[in-house]
Parts: structure tokens; sequence; C-alpha cells
């Protein structure tokens, strides 16, 4: 199989939106912009061993490399339309394409979004994917918290922070509840309709990659603002309440710093919150006030007494301790 049946046998999927002109196949796709409306783009890469483990399964790849790009595009409130896919193999290998086709495109239907281009080449496992959407004249930015406004997070944290201990063995407790955290970690859902919910709503959103202590701080930085967390709060899923004992270091760590979670984290107006509470009570989403952002810059975490709770990790960053 060479490059171009490859492509050909696995990625040339039909399209059904009027806005590709051109999709696979020439130098370039031809696409068209709604006029009045900007275009969004989001691109990340997951690398074999950095971004998961070696054993991860090819549908989980292809899956998580489309719903990290479309968290992205959820925690601007755009709508997806459009992904490009950056493949980089060692071999190419029929059953294991077949799979992370089979989770590239299972996402991609759900969210109406075509495959439009790409490229394909022989190295280390390398995914990269870029996405696509539209936005109207004011989609949710990370710069807009104020003071006095809310800061909810949606769905639930920490989820993924055990999946990725499920991952290497290191997690005991009830099967179902393993395998929910497993799943929290490999299929994502990328949070779209949040983030249509809560446009024109939110001050200010960010979905959380690196773990929400280190993504929030970038929305504070944005904004120019400090924050008050009620640590608490911090929403964590019926499995987590299984796996993990109430009050011990990993109840309150991993749901601050653990990444990969991909909820989003925004901050509302006062006046909005009731609003936005309906909006989501309405559509039976889960979303959770977590703290107050304050004009004092700085991130201070509380417990439920009101005494001061200090944090041990921030969370995931790549060339931490690094020159430069
Ligand atoms: P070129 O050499 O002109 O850059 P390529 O040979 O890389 O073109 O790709 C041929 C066509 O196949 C292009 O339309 C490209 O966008 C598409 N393509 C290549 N790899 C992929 C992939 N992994 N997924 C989707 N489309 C791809
Ligand atoms: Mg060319």
């Amino acid at each position: 199989m060479d490059e171009f049946s490859l492509i050909e046998r696995y990625f040339d999927a039909p399209c059904a939106r009027g806005d590709v002109r051109l999709g696979i196949g020439d130098d370039a796709a031809l696409l068209d912009v709604p006029s009045g409306r900007s275009l969004a783009a989001a691109i990340d890469t997951l690398v074999e061993g950095v971004h998961f483990p070696p054993d991860t399964p090819p549908e989980a790849i292809g899956y998580k490399a489309l719903a990290v790009n479309l968290s992205d595009l959820a925690a601007m409130a755009a709508e997806p339309a459009w992904a490009t896919l950056a493949l980089t193999l060692p071999r190419a290998e029929p059953a294991w394409l077949d799979a992370f086709a089979a989770g590239f495109f299972r996402l991609a239907e759900r969210h109406g979004v075509c495959l439009v281009g790409g490229d394909t080449t022989r190295g280390p496992l390398t995914v990269t994917v870029q996405a696509h959407g539209f936005v109207d004249a004011t989609p949710l930015r990370r710069d807009g918290a104020r003071p006095g406004d809310r800061i909810l997070v949606t769905g639930s944290l920490g989820d993924a922070g055990l999946g990725l201990r499920a991952a290497r063995g290191e997690l005991q407790g009830p099967e179902a509840a393993v395998r929910y955290c497993l799943d929290r970690l490999r299929y994502p859902a990328p949070r779209l309709a949040q983030g249509r919910l809560l446009h024109g709503q939110a001050s200010a959103g960010i979905d959380v990659s690196d773990g929400l202590l280190a993504d929030l701080q970038h929305l504070l930085d944005a904004g120019g603002v400090g924050a008050e967390l009620e640590v608490d709060c911090l929403p964590r899923s019926p499995a987590f309440c299984e796996l993990v004992k109430a009050d011990s270091d990993d109840w309150f760590e991993l749901p601050l710093s653990a990444g990969d979670d991909f909820e989003l984290c925004v901050t509302v107006p006062e006046a909005r919150i009731a609003a936005v509470c309906e909006a989501f009570a309405r559509e039976a989403l889960p979303l959770t006030a977590i703290g107050r952002i304050v004009a004092e810059p700085g991130l201070r975490c509380r417990r439920a007494d009101g005494s001061a709770w200090q944090p041990r990790s921030l969370g995931w960053r790549h060339f931490e301790g690094e020159g430069g």
C-alpha cells in the first residue's frame, strides 16, 4: 500500500458539507467561510509516549486527535466545520488504520465535521489535527474576566487523571468506575453544546486540557485579574467519588491539576448567572460554580470553612525546568 492508496482507502470519506468546494485530492482544499463570520483555526499534536501511552487503542488515538481540537473550538463558542490531518506512521498496518479512521470519523460525523486534507509521512507515530470552525462577531475568549464574575466549570474534573493511572495499571477499584475514567481519558467529549450555551453570556472561557489551575491561570493572566477557588466545590463524578477517598490528597489534587478532562472553565457576570444555569439545566448539562474572580492577581484556594489551601502541583507543562 503506498501513500496515495492509503489516503484514498482510509481518509477520503464522502463529505456532505456544501461549503467544501474541493476536498481531499488536489494540492489544497477549497473552502467557503460564510459571509460575516470569522474562521477559527485550532491545531494540536499527539505524540506517542508523550500524549498517549504506546498501548493506546488506535481508535482512541483517532478519536482524541480530533476531540482535543474540537474542544478548543468549543472554548471559543465556535461551530466546527472542517479538519485536516497530518499523520506520521512507523508502518502502514491495515487493522491499525481501520481502527484509527473509525475513531476519527465517529467523532467527525457526530459534529458534522469534514476531513478536507492532510499529509501522510513515515516516522515515529505522531498525529496532528487542525480543526476549523466559524465564529460570529463576539466569540468566547480568554481575556474578558472581570472582578466579581463567578467561575464555573462544565462536567466533572479529575476523571482523566484517574484514567491515566488506569491505563498504567495503577488504579484499583470497581470495574465500571475504572472503565468510566479510562473512557474519559481516551474519548473526551468536546463541550461544543456547552460552548454554544455560554456564547454571549460568559465573559471569558478556556478548555481544561492541562489541569484546572494551569488553564484558569491563563484566563486570569489574559484578563489581568485573580481568583478565589472553593476546592470543596469542584465537580467530582460518581466514579471519581467511588475510587478516591474524600479528604485524601488525591481528592483535592486530581480535579485541580490533572489534565485531559477537556471541560470548559468560564467566567460569568453575576447578572447572567441565573440565565446560564437555567439554560444548562434545561439541556440537563452539568455546570458547577467553583469560585469568583477578584481584582488582585493570583489564584487562591480555600476550603469550605474559609481556611487557605495550598495545592502541590500546578499542572502539566512541556519543557518545564529547561532553559529559555
Ligand atoms: P502534496 O504532495 O501536493 O502536498 P499529498 O500527496 O501530501 O499532496 O496529498 C494528496 C492529497 O491527499 C491532498 O489533497 C492532501 O490534502 C490529502 N491527504 C494527504 N494525507 C492525508 C491524510 N492523512 N488525511 C486526509 N487527507 C490527506
Ligand atoms: Mg502539491
